[in-house]
């Protein structure tokens, strides 16, 4: 995927997001972070095509993602967004099973590579026990394993995912960052997600795109984005770097700078 010299603007006055250009590699995880309203799911929406650019261009296999059929476009992406809601008293089975909308036509009964689809999604997930439960049943862990899943039924080769790990404790954080690492390994699925955590960013992506104030201030691998200088200019804060030989590079901010 492709950005080039995208803005995007919620209202005529202010900017959401500036001349962003950027691409986004295949069967990468890329990861947006930035400080709050700095444009991050703004950035997500329009790469979901959710907001359409008010100028510039996105494009997705050299076609401009305007240009696609839902369905297409649909077969291409799929998003996890930071806030899902559903009637609580369906099951897991069958909301993931929402998943094969973009592969099914109406009228027809779901077919037998809908149901493998469905059956794979809750493995990889490790939903297997829980596949006839009500989501008003689940934990916010499970929940959020849930939504991906349904996402994953949808078989794309790119997914979105919007601060996957909010409102999770720290077990269900992590075990959704290995799910995440797992679904690129084994299927070179690309991913692109917002986190919050500067830490799980750095550990977990390839590639990084720094947002502040809507624009896209620096891009590279987590080494070349993270240091002293970038996080005062983008936070406002004075942090030391350091390295775990088990975790690699890590960030401990001490505090606000002057
Ligand atoms: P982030 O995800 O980095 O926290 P957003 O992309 O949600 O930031 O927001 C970027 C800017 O756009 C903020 O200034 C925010 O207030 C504004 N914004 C976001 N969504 C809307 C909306 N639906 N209507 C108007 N302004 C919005
Ligand atoms: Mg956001």
């Amino acid at each position: 995927m492709e950005l080039k010299q995208v803005a995007f603007s919620y209202n005529k006055q202010v900017n959401s997001l500036s001349d962003v250009t950027v691409s986004i590699a295949s069967n990468r995880i890329t990861t947006i972070i930035g400080p709050n309203g700095s444009g991050k799911s703004t950035l997500l929406g329009v790469l979901a095509r959710h907001l359409l650019p008010q100028s510039g261009s996105a494009i997705l296999d050299g076609k401009v993602i305007a240009d696609y059929k839902p369905r297409e476009f649909a077969r291409k992406l799929a998003v996890v967004h930071q806030m899902n809601e559903a009637p609580s008293d369906l099951t897991v089975e069958k909301l993931v099973a929402f998943g094969r909308m973009p592969h099914r036509t109406m009228w027809m009964p779901s077919g037998k590579e809908d149901d493998e689809a469905v059956d794979w999604a809750i493995s990889m997930t490790n939903l297997q026990d829980k596949r006839k439960k009500r989501i008003s049943e689940m934990s916010g862990g499970e929940r959020q394993r849930v939504w991906i899943a349904m996402a994953l039924a949808q078989r794309t080769p790119i997914l979105l995912l919007d601060e996957p790990t909010t409102f999770l404790d720290m077990y269900y954080q992590y075990e959704l960052l290995e799910l995440v690492r797992k679904l690129n390994a084994s299927l070179g699925l690309t991913i692109v997600m917002v986190l919050h955590d500067l830490n799980q960013a750095i550990r977990y992506s390839d590639y990084m795109l720094v947002m502040k104030d809507g624009e896209l201030l620096h891009q590279g691998t987590p080494e070349q984005v993270v240091n002293e200088q970038s996080m005062k200019q983008i936070y406002g804060m004075n942090v030391v770097i350091r390295s775990d030989e088990r975790t690699g590079l890590y960030m401990v901010p001490v505090g606000i700078s002057e």
